[in-house]
């Protein structure tokens, strides 16, 4: 049996499954944890979506969002959890203890730093997302899939692969898209209730972090910042500056970008890379993790200083990715 089946036979037979978001959760792991959810309460069984942090505004129009709760109570009963993009459970923040005690953990992951953890592993880094690794999972729970689920897994894919545009897309991630679209989910929908309903304050913060743009002296790598003062100023919160580092990443000659944004738990760094350069070997030097692609880690100190060493480490990497 491959590992898709394993989990929906798994799933299947549960009586309460808990999928867990990781912390900071965007579309991919939202999209997929809620198609997942869906399909088992289509199937009549209880299906409990954690978030730590909740669901970021662009991504309540997902059928279902309203369902995900930040909180969940010690002893809901359930027979199984689903770690969704956790490298580790730990990645689920606060709602990881919720896991502890619970007969079957299920690890679905497509990222290059998953720790292999779990009674069921289903990985596969050649995923451009994990609701490529989702799907069949879910067509095996509910062979007809409903265009709300549908619309859960096209966000999944169309926000992890940049609109399908991005190196990591194959046949197959088009091919699962073709039939989410069949099903009834729309791209034009999804992509402008994603990237076309933004607040001003979003834009206007994105303005102020360009305005700061640092490039290196030979141009390969770019970074900026997002400070507490910046979102005091612009109203915005930190949410809204979601797109910057992908900004960044389109300049001429630049192999990595980094944005480095002020948080009250220390400074959290997302990382965008292209050439050979490996972001998540960077963010694993600084205990996070990611893809090659894009990674991220949260840094501890001083802005300056995690920007410093970070550089050094970047420059570290750049010297790797040129000799092979
Ligand atoms: P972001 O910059 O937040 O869009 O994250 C880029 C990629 O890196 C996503 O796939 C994240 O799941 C991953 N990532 C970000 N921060 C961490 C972290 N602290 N540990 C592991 N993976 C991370
Ligand atoms: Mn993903």
């Amino acid at each position: 049996m491959n590992a898709a089946a394993q989990v929906a036979d798994a799933l299947g037979t549960r009586r309460h499954v808990l999928l867990l978001n990781h912390v900071s959760p965007d579309g991919d792991c939202l999209g997929s944890t809620l198609a997942l959810a869906r399909a088992l309460w289509a199937r009549g069984q209880q299906a409990t979506v954690g978030s730590a942090d909740g669901v970021p505004g662009m991504y309540r129009f997902l059928p279902g969002a309203e369902r995900v709760q930040r909180d969940i109570p010690e002893g809901i009963g359930v027979d199984a959890v689903v770690f969704m993009e956790c490298s580790t459970p730990e990645r689920a923040g606060a709602l990881a203890a919720r896991a502890a005690g619970v007969p079957l953990w299920i690890n679905i992951d497509h990222h290059l730093s998953n720790a292999g953890f779990g009674d069921v592993i289903y990985y596969d880094a050649s995923a451009a997302a994990v609701g490529e690794l989702v799907y069949p999972i879910v067509r095996t729970l509910t062979p007809a899939i409903d265009a709300g689920t549908a619309t859960c897994l096209l966000c999944a894919l169309l926000t992890d692969t940049g609109s399908f545009r991005f190196t990591s897309v194959t046949p197959r991630t088009l091919t699962v898209a073709a039939d989410l679209v069949a099903a009834g989910a729309s791209p034009s929908e999804v992509y402008a209730q994603v990237y076309e309903s933004r607040p001003a304050t979003a834009l206007r913060v994105m303005g102020m972090a360009l305005s700061r743009l640092a490039v290196s002296p030979d141009g390969r790598v770019a970074w900026t910042v997002v400070t507490q003062a910046m979102l005091r100023e612009s109203g915005a919160t930190m949410e809204d500056s979601e797109g910057i580092v992908g900004e960044l990443r389109a300049l001429a000659g630049v192999d990595v970008a980094l944005l480095f944004k002020e948080e009250p738990d220390g400074i959290h760094v997302s990382l965008r890379a292209r050439g050979g350069v490996r972001a998540h070997a960077i963010a694993e030097a600084f205990g996070g993790g990611g893809h090659a692609a894009a990674a991220g880690f949260t840094g501890h100190g001083p802005l300056d200083e995690v920007i410093r060493q970070t550089l050094e480490v970047v420059r570290r990497e750049l010297g790797v990715a040129a000799a092979t």
